[in-house]
């Protein structure tokens, strides 16, 4: 069993966040681990990094007034300091072995996209 980053007392650096932080989380739902005090909570984890959603919904869907809350693994609000633009470089060089170069990264994602 794969533990969540950052469960287990280690320390997570950015770059395991690249692609949530680039693209957004990759949520499934889950059940909810507590029942809520009013209306009715809808639970969602990241597959990618453990990320907790929790939304708390009336009977219509609609979210309720602060009914929004995230429980980030260690070290994701470290993460969240880096802009996104930064993790989309990343994720870049991961993807094209990009180092470099405005006119060479607009040819290589057109390279990637023919
Ligand atoms: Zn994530």
């Amino acid at each position: 069993m794969r533990l969540a980053p950052g469960r287990g007392g280690g320390t997570v650096k950015s770059d395991d966040y690249v692609r949530c932080r680039a693209l957004g989380h990759a949520w499934y739902d889950v059940e909810a681990e507590r029942a809520p005090s009013f209306g009715y909570a809808m639970e969602f984890r990241c597959e990618r990094c453990g990320t907790v959603r929790r939304d708390l919904v009336n009977r219509y869907g609609e979210l309720l007034p602060g009914g929004r809350n995230y429980r980030h693994p260690d070290g994701y609000r470290d993460a969240e300091r880096i802009e996104r633009a930064e993790y989309r470089r990343r994720l870049l060089t991961r993807m094209t072995g990009y180092r470099g170069g405005a006119g060479r990264a607009t040819r290589t994602l057109r390279a990637v996209g023919e």
